[in-house]
């Protein structure tokens, strides 16, 4: 399996550390409002890799954090208000109150986007010790300083600071000249804060050697990725606007503190535009992944959509393309339905030469760096040979595995029938039954020109859709 590194900017081979385990740590949502829509598109990133590594035949382990603590509502200048504490304010429940319901209502739209949940959601809240320590290594090693209850990283102290995301310090100073206020405690510009002195009135502080004060957002991830998969670990993924400042931060924290690099591989996925998007009126108030459904989308159809475009591109959203990702997904349902044998006839047959060759051919896409809208040409592919049905089930139910679609949900469920050709069906039993055949024969043709398949059962007559 293979990934593109932003760090190395090139596509590189997944080779576990441990040489068993691919270990994934992926940025989580800061739990103060409802996650949109179209971030939710950064965060299938994590399980996406954790389902190609297992197609592969490898173990995966997930972390995704829960910040709930220290994110500011200026990211890069790394100024502003605690988001926690913004909401706090807003909506009248505490700190700790508002996190819960964020993160439950997080989890659950993954939940019906198919994101497989992660091994651990570690909350930064939960980890105050472990980033007071690295801080304090961080100080000991020259790597970050103290002034009144606050303490600073020196980027100066780092020689590699800007790798990742390509902003060298002459960057980030022309950028910092334009900031209002620069904190007066600060040795250089564009050193960050690693903690901060709690202010009068604040709720989220907690004791440390300097005094009360919180963490800093960057800090979080430093102690809750090593706390939870080691000082070496081999993916890390994030949105592309977590680049800089957040995971060029990281870096430098967490080579600073354990001298030597942690992550092999810094995966990092592309917007999803909605901005400027003309919305059709039914779907203006989608926001999110739990309005698709009442809006009579499936919320997978966006699932679907995102597989059109390499992850590391941007999407430009359309409730167009949503709207046929939706009747696509149908299809490929129906098709599941139409191909999945009788009870009993399980035994997964033998591939033939050309099906192994499809097999392979999704294999290899999806382990060459998620190139999923390859792979989705693939599955057309599968559609369009001429194939045994039941093979075809066969290796469209295995690539399910990674696609996490649900195809196999209209087999189950089985299909609606809408109402008009319930009634059709009703007229042409009575015809049959009065042995009146030319109405019989019409009606069967009216169903079959509206895309159904008529058979005949002992309880009369059945349909099911036609490919
Ligand atoms: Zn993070």
């Amino acid at each position: 399996m293979r990934l593109h590194n932003s760090l190395s900017r090139r596509v590189e081979d997944v080779v576990p550390v441990d040489g068993r385990t691919v270990k994934i740590y992926s940025c989580g949502p800061t739990v103060y409002r409802h996650i949109h829509i179209g971030n939710f598109r950064s965060f299938m990133l994590g399980d996406l890799i954790r389902r190609a590594a297992k197609f592969e035949g490898l173990d995966a382990r997930l972390v995704m954090n829960i910040t709930d603590v220290g994110h500011m509502t200026d990211e890069v200048t790394d100024s502003g208000r605690d988001k926690m504490e913004l909401a706090e304010s807003d909506e009248g429940l505490s700190a700790a109150q508002i996190a819960e319901k964020y993160t439950e209502a997080f989890l659950a739209d993954g939940d019906l986007l198919n994101i497989g949940r992660a091994d651990v959601y570690p909350r930064a809240t939960e980890h105050i010790p472990q980033m007071i320590s690295i801080i304090q290594t961080l100080i000991g090693n020259g790597h970050a300083y103290e002034v009144d209850g606050a303490v600073y990283y020196d980027v100066r102290s780092f020689p590699d600071y800007g790798k990742l995301s390509g902003n060298t310090l002459e960057a980030l100073r022309a950028g910092h000249r334009q900031e209002v206020e620069v904190d007066p405690n600060k040795r250089n510009p564009e050193d960050f804060a690693l903690w901060k002195k709690a202010g009068p009135g604040r709720a989220l502080k907690w004791d440390s050697p300097w005094g009360p004060g919180f963490p800093g957002w960057h800090i979080e991830c430093s102690a809750m990725s090593m706390e939870h998969l080691g000082k070496r670990f081999d993916v890390h993924t994030g949105g592309n606007d977590n680049k800089f400042p957040h995971h060029e931060d990281e870096i430098a924290q967490s080579e600073g503190a354990v001298g030597h690099a942690v992550v092999s591989i810094w995966v990092h996925g592309g917007f999803l535009q909605m901005g400027g998007q003309k919305m059709a009126k039914s779907a203006q108030n989608i926001r999110r992944v739990s309005d698709l459904a009442e809006h009579g989308l499936d919320p997978l159809a966006y699932r679907l959509l995102c597989f059109g475009t390499r992850y590391r591109n941007e999407i430009d959203f359309s409730w167009d393309a949503l709207e046929a990702a939706n009747h696509r997904l149908g299809t490929l349902r129906r098709r599941m339905a139409q191909w999945r044998p009788e009870q009993g006839a399980i035994d997964a047959p033998e591939l033939t030469m050309v099906e192994e060759e499809l097999d392979q051919r999704f294999r290899r896409t999806v382990a060459e760096d998620l190139d999923m809208p390859q792979a989705m040409v693939v599955v057309n592919e599968l559609l369009g040979a001429d194939l045994d049905p039941f093979r075809r089930y066969v290796l469209l139910k295995r690539w399910d595995e990674v696609l996490g679609l649900d195809l196999e949900r209209t087999a189950l469920e089985g299909f609606e029938i809408p109402p008009e050709v319930h009634e059709l069906m009703r007229r042409r039993d009575e015809a049959r039954l009065a042995k009146d055949y030319p109405t019989s024969d019409a009606i069967r043709d009216q169903l079959t020109s509206m895309g159904y398949e008529v058979m005949d059962s002992p309880e009369g007559t059945t349909v099911r859709p036609r490919t």
